[in-house]
């Protein structure tokens, strides 16, 4: 597999998420697809298993549990079915906390933009079997897992993206088998996980992703330990196939969802009884 020899698995190292659990309040942040959720062949899909739901809802008792997905809120909470916790969506961009739903306001004003280079897209490849646009208010996302031939349509929605009713001068960003259209402003899932420590005065933090707009995660979790704005951090890369990028901003991997499902599950423990005195 693609995993860098150095980069040693969060299982056989769980002293060093109790060193995290001893350094409170704590905030833990799940990316979902790839990362809680199985890779499925259509978002619509995604499903997060119960023991990991109910992880989530245990360990918000006392963890700041934060969903971290390009998801939009609506979609996010939906799949993970977990109220008690906060959900930031599209790539921290929107937010749901505490029953409030809010749009940050440097993103607000590319949502009219972006719906319409949603519909001129969907004209644009109107019976092309197997591409699925989801317009998310402040970002758009083109999946084309189930395209007979993706690289084809990778090439052609990038054309169309760079053509006269494109995206020009927003940002346009490719993850695994997709494509995304987002506002060209400085929030993502690193400037997420800031505004959190800010607001809940977190002393340490454990993220967890699979894929590239994971990368700003990882690495503002990097800065903000090395600038000594948190006591203890950990960034995890989940899967076997990462990309090159988040593995170097990694310090542990987990194969996949079912691995993570056995960290949070073993984490609840932790947290619940308290060994963190
Ligand atoms: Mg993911």
């Amino acid at each position: 597999m693609s995993s860098p020899p150095g980069l040693p698995g969060l299982l056989d190292h769980l002293d060093a998420v109790r060193r995290l659990v001893g350094h409170r309040p704590m905030g833990l942040f799940v990316d979902i697809d790839g990362t809680i959720a199985p890779i499925v062949p259509t978002p619509e899909q995604a499903t997060v298993s119960p023991a990991v739901a109910r992880a989530l809802a245990a360990l918000s008792g006392g963890l700041s549990v934060v969903v971290l997905t390009g998801r939009d809120t609506a979609a996010a909470r939906r799949i993970v079915g977990v109220a008690e916790i906060a959900y930031a969506g599209n790539h921290g961009m929107e937010w749901w906390e505490d029953g409030t739903a809010t749009v940050d306001p440097l993103a607000e004003p590319y949502v009219g933009r972006i719906h319409r280079i949603a519909v001129h897209l969907g004209s644009a490849l109107a019976g092309e079997p197997g591409v699925l646009l989801e317009d998310k208010g402040p970002s758009l996302s083109i999946h084309y897992r189930l395209a007979a031939d993706p690289a084809a349509v990778r090439e052609r929605v990038l054309a169309v993206l760079g053509g006269p009713e494109g995206a020009g001068g927003l940002l346009v960003r490719e993850g695994k088998m997709l494509i995304e259209v987002l506002p060209p402003v400085a929030v993502n899932k690193g400037t997420a996980i800031a505004r959190t420590l800010e607001r809940r005065r977190l002393a340490s933090v454990l993220v967890l992703g699979d894929d590239t707009t994971d990368v700003d995660a990882f690495e503002a979790v990097r800065e903000l330990r090395a600038a000594g704005a948190l006591e203890e951090a950990l960034a995890v890369a989940v899967s076997e196939d990462a990309p090159e990028r988040l593995l170097a901003a990694a310090d542990y991997r987990l194969a996949d969802p079912a691995a993570v499902e056995t960290l949070l599950t073993w984490l609840v423990g932790e947290v619940v009884s308290g060994t963190s005195s």
